[in-house]
Parts: C-alpha cells; structure tokens; sequence
C-alpha cells in the first residue's frame, strides 16, 4: 500500500498492507485525543470529497481525517453540479482534479465508479469511499481495527501485534446480497485468519458464493452460541429491484439480533454494524446500546484509520517524524 496510489478494494492491500494500515492507525488514536488533534502531515495537499450517494459517517470521517492532517477539503455536492447540465462524470472528474486536487474520496451507487475516475485521473488519488454492492474498504480496514484493539484489551496484548484476528469466529448476518461492507468485511477478516459464516435468508445471499472463503447458514440462533463476533447488517432496500423477504416483520422474527437472541452469544463477544443502524429490524434497540455493543467505537476510529489511508497515499513519510506531529 505505501507504494499504492490509489485505495479501490480490500484486495489492493491483503494481509500485509491491511496490517499497516492498522499499526499507522494506532499512531492517530493518540493523536485524535491531543488538546489540538492536527498534525501538519498533508499540509499542502487537497482532498475532496465527492459523493455521490448519500452518507453521514463515512462523509464526516473522511472530513475529519483529512482535517486532522492539517489537508485543504473540497466538497463536491453531485445535486448542486453540472453533472445536471450534462457534463459528463468524466469531464467533472477532470476539470476538479485541474485545480490541483491531489486525491478524490468516491462514493457513488455505480460498482466500479471509484475505479474508474481513477483511470481517467493523471496524478490524484483514489479511495473508494462504497461503490454499489461491490466495496466498502475503509469500513472493513476500520472494522478490523476496532476487533483488533477490542480483542487485544482482552487479551492483554499489543494492538499492533500482525494478524491478531486469527481464529475469530464471525458472523455477519443479513442483507449478503447488496452489501458492499460484507464483501470487504470478508475478504479483510479472513486475510486477518478469521473465519467467517454468512448468515441470511437464502434470498440475501449472492446468486454465487464460488470463490468467497465463507461458510453459510440460515439458522442464526445455532451460530450465535458459538460465535465472537456477530456483524449486523442493514437491508439495503435503496438497492432492492424486486421484493426479496414477504416482511420486514418476518425478517426480524428470523434473522433479527433480538434482546432474546442475543442472550445467546457467550460473555465476551462483540456486536458490530456499519450503521446506519434500523432499530428493531436488524438489531434491538436495548442490544444496540448494550455493553457488547462496539457500534460506537467503530465510528470514532474510523477517522484514526481514514487518517492511517490517506496518510499512506499521500504522505511523504517524514512529517510524523522528529516532533513534526506536534505541529497544531
Ligand atoms: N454505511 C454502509 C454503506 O455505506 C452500510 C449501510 O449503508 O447499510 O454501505
């Protein structure tokens, strides 16, 4: 990754870029809790922010990201663009990057979009902020790095100790089919040596698993006994062509962490979400908020490792050095 330009797929990084990611993360944590949380490492450099889809979290992470490495941010509000008079995505994505951006943060509906704009780009960078069903890999490198410093807490040892995700049982639960978070969540933990079982109605499932290093089931009370970590997805229903569940009512009697259900996970495990959360669909309120709950600390270190990814790309590597950091 540190010779990458470019964040598209968690497959860009495998275990090893995966790894530094987290170990530079850790580094941001403690920066995120300074009096003035800046460090002046992106001085100079210009991020924007295009979004084409809506997003809360992701948006306003990236923001604080590029913000606390002292960057200038751009936002690029697709409703309010020429895109509405006609200009292509290819003639917008060119005329930004000409005043001097040095790195484009995509989210967009379209699989594939983030790749693209990175084709057509001379020299800026590409994260891939979600495209479509296909990737989500800032939510997965930042959900690795909450179960990493989570199990690391319980196990007494170093956060940045490599692949400290081996034999995790996790199970991520819902909505396989549309979800771009599952699709990096698995190709992440699993690179980490974590073992994951997808559990949905056989509706939610992709048309082929050929190829994902998962198991499957459609019995959720059975995996949640033996499970660490139970991964909530929501229903992506902005991407549903046709109806894939009789009701909504169904789909939590079944596959809902209910307060009842998640009497069965053992003491020590954890339950996740990307959010946004849909109370008392996929996940009971009373669950959400309890202490197993890391759904919070997935968003407050998500800026500790968007800082982590655009540090990497566009970073010369010496500005955390020799007290640089302390620059507010
Ligand atoms: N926020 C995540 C995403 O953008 C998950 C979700 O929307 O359900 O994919």
């Amino acid at each position: 990754m540190s010779e990458a330009r470019h964040l598209l797929s968690i497959n860009d990084l495998g275990a090893e870029g995966i790894d530094e990611v987290l170990r530079l993360a850790d580094t941001f944590v403690e920066v995120g809790r300074r009096p003035i949380p800046r460090v002046p490492a992106l001085r100079g450099k210009t991020v924007v922010l295009s979004f084409f889809e809506d997003s809360t979290r992701t948006r306003m992470s990236f923001e604080a990201a590029a913000k606390r490495l002292s960057a200038d941010v751009m936002t690029f509000a697709a409703s309010a663009s020429s895109l509405n008079k006609g200009e292509s995505l290819l003639d917008t994505v060119r005329n930004i990057e000409a005043m001097g951006v040095d790195a484009f943060v995509v989210r967009h509906a379209c699989a594939g979009v983030p790749t693209q704009v990175a084709g057509w780009l001379a020299g800026a960078s590409v994260i891939n902020a979600g495209d479509g069903a296909h990737e989500h890999p800032t939510q997965a490198l930042l959900d690795c790095f909450t179960l990493s410093r989570e199990r690391a807490g319980r196990l007494g040892v170093s956060p940045a100790r490599p692949r400290v995700l081996e034999g995790l049982q996790v199970a991520i639960v819902g909505d396989v089919r549309h979800s771009r978070v599952a699709r990096s969540d698995v190709a992440a933990f699993t690179a980490l040596g974590a073992a994951v079982t997808l559990v949905a109605p056989p509706t939610l499932l992709p048309p082929s698993l050929e190829g994902w290093p998962v198991e499957v089931s459609h019995d959720l009370s059975s995996v949640l006994v033996k499970c660490d970590v139970v991964y909530l997805l929501r229903i992506q229903a902005e991407r549903m062509r046709e109806q894939y569940l009789p009701t909504l009512r169904e789909y939590t009697a079944t596959y809902g962490l209910t307060a009842g259900r998640a009497r069965l996970l053992s003491p020590g495990a954890l339950v996740m979400h990307p959010g946004p959360v849909c109370r008392g669909v996929e996940l009971a309120a009373e669950v959400a908020d309890s202490p197993a709950s890391v759904i919070t600390a997935q968003v407050a270190n998500g800026i500790a490792v968007r800082m982590a990814v655009l540090y990497m790309l566009l970073g010369s590597g010496t500005a955390l050095a020799a007290g640089g950091a302390n620059d507010g």
